[in-house]
């Protein structure tokens, strides 16, 4: 096959035809030539989150101490923008706060806590690492069981690899919405209902949801979920996490950590924890307010957009990823690592060849930055805000031409 292949009027044509593309001229730029197909792990800045953390910057060193009659509730102000906009949950529910790891951690151990009878917790053997470390930890502190889901390495999770392992002892589910490999979307309201007629909690991880597919929390009956910000959400490097607790579970559950910003009083500094009510209740100690900042420019601008209008940029830069895969790069050696059905797949393509990993060192050299996953998968994540359909076609043309030379 030849470059001709690739014709550039059809990816200028999808451009041109993008009803997103003007929201790329919110971010800022990336040096000339470079083609980023890897913001499903680190998202590109907005302009305003860059503004916002220079005026941040003035205000701390203007107003020192004051500045946090301003700064104390944001975790819980930028908690109700994401749940509006990015979640399909009610306000006071969410919180940004903490990592991702730390938040697996808090609400796994209160999960745990409210099924004191059951002795077993369900995680998918290709879940991504931190979580299921998290949980080997709390299952060796708690002595339970872990039931490892054989979910499909490209399908992702479904109800018929999580029917086998319930029963009255498990008390915990935990899974990604978002498969990170493959992009598989598991079908959230379905393992939720499921998981919940069988008397378990399920804890969703939606970092790679956030920002690229419609949520809907409390439509879907999801009890507990957790994500970043950095990747789809654009909040830049170590930007705090989000934790959501439903409503009616707010109370029930007890957070593993008292820390004093959990507190009623906090200032009072008493001598004994007493919990503040709502999802203040769920802090831990003084936020990061930098990343804070900045995930809630990114969190704004994705609403902005609209999520549907995200998820439907997302479907087409997949699908044509795939159309051009279909093309010219199904060949021996090279397998499609994610669903096919545009319905079953977020907004990254996973494409799998034996020398995956020295091929994404070599795009990078040439300016295509894509991500290696062991042991065999290139990521090519297509962030809607960020990526035009012409750089969908310069990442591709370029695995073609490192792959001809092979
Ligand atoms: C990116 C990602 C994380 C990141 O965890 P951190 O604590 O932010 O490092 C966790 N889970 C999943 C599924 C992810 O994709």
């Amino acid at each position: 096959m030849t470059m001709t292949a690739l014709p550039i009027e059809r990816a200028r044509q999808l451009d041109a035809a993008d009803p997103l593309a003007s929201f790329r001229g919110r971010f800022a730029p990336t040096e000339p030539g470079l083609v980023y197909l890897d913001g499903n792990s680190l998202g590109r800045p907005t302009l305003a989150a860059l503004q916002r953390i220079r005026a941040l910057g003035d205000e701390w060193a203007a107003d020192l101490i004051r500045g946090w009659d301003r700064w104390l509730d944001l975790p819980s102000q930028v908690g109700d923008l994401l749940a509006a906009g990015v979640l399909g949950a009610k306000p006071g529910e969410v919180a940004v706060t903490d990592s991702t790891t730390v938040n697996v951690y808090r609400l796994a151990a209160a999960a745990l806590d409210a099924r004191p009878g059951r002795r077993a917790v369900a995680i998918a053997r290709p879940e991504f690492p931190t979580d299921r470390y998290v949980i080997e930890g709390l299952a060796r502190e708690r002595d339970l069981e872990i039931r490892w889901l054989d979910a499909d390495a490209v399908d992702g999770p479904t109800t018929a690899d999580l029917q086998p392992v319930l029963d009255s002892n498990l008390a915990l589910v935990v899974l990604s919405h978002v498969t990170y490999r493959s992009a598989a979307i598991a079908d959230a309201p379905a393992i939720t209902t499921l998981a919940r007629e069988a008397g378990a909690l399920v804890l969703w991880d939606l970092s790679h949801s956030g920002g690229s597919v419609p949520l809907e929390l409390e439509a879907w009956g999801v009890d507990l979920a957790i994500g970043c910000t950095y990747k789809y959400l654009n909040g830049g490097p170590g930007a705090p996490a989000y934790l959501y607790v439903r409503r009616s579970m707010q109370d029930e559950l007890r957070p593993p950590i008292q820390g004093w910003f959990a507190q009623a009083e906090q200032f009072e500094m008493g001598p004994r924890f007493e919990r503040a009510n709502g999802i203040r209740g769920w802090l831990v100690g003084t936020p990061g307010i930098l990343g804070l900042t900045s995930a809630a420019a990114g969190i704004e601008l994705v609403a902005e957009a609209g999520i549907e209008a995200i998820r439907a940029k997302g479907v087409a830069l997949t699908d044509y990823a795939i159309e051009l895969y279909d093309a010219l790069l199904a060949t021996p050696g090279c397998a499609l690592g994610s669903p096919r059905d545009a319905a079953r797949r977020g907004a990254h393509v996973a494409i799998r060849h034996p020398a995956a990993r020295r091929l994404t060192s070599d795009l990078a050299a040439r300016g295509v930055i894509v991500d290696f996953r062991e042991p065999d998968v290139m990521r090519f994540g297509l962030s809607p805000l960020t990526t035009s359909f012409d750089e969908v076609r310069l990442g591709i043309a370029k695995l073609v031409e490192l792959l001809s030379r092979l």
